[in-house]
């Protein structure tokens, strides 16, 4: 399997709770390297575009307030088939439905406060990276 780079956010109800350094640890227990992070408060512009593929669904309002509620921390995560990889670290969309041991099912909230973002295919993370970091931030 190839080495990948994929977008993660720990988000405002983690950094809430402080546990980001927490949910780091599950990423690199599970094989994934943080080559870039950078805590951020997201403006309203930024979570509209950056959640633009979800403008049509009923809870996209509310997920552009929730994201732009708190600091979030962005970051880059690297390893083999690091996409899918850290998608299964996260878990389910819903806590409720995420498998023990999973970022989602130890720390998110519900279907909209769930702890994490990660990109879902290639061209998404390549997206998304870019969105956030230039090149040279990106440190593996
Ligand atoms: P993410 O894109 O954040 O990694 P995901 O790919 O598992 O999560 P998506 O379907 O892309 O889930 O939804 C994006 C985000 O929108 C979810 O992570 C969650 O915060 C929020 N969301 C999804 N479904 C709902 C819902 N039914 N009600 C409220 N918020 C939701
Ligand atoms: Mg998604």
């Amino acid at each position: 399997m190839a080495v990948e780079r994929t977008l993660s956010i720990i988000k405002p109800d983690a950094t809430a709770r402080n546990v980001t350094g927490k949910i780091n640890a599950l990423f690199e227990d599970g094989g994934l390297r943080i080559v870039a992070q950078r805590r951020v408060r997201l403006t309203q512009e930024q979570a509209e575009k950056f959640y633009a593929v979800h403008a049509e669904r009923a809870f996209y309002g509310e997920l552009v307030d929730y994201m732009t509620s708190g600091p979030v921390v962005v970051q880059v995560l690297e390893g083999e088939g690091a996409i899918a990889r850290n998608r299964e670290i996260m878990g389910a969309t819903n806590p409720a439905n995420a498998d023990e041991g999973t970022v989602r099912k130890a720390f998110g909230l519900n279907v909209q406060e769930n702890a994490v973002h990660g990109s879902d295919s290639p061209e998404n993370a390549a997206i998304e990276i870019a969105f956030f970091f230039a090149g040279c931030d990106i440190v593996g």
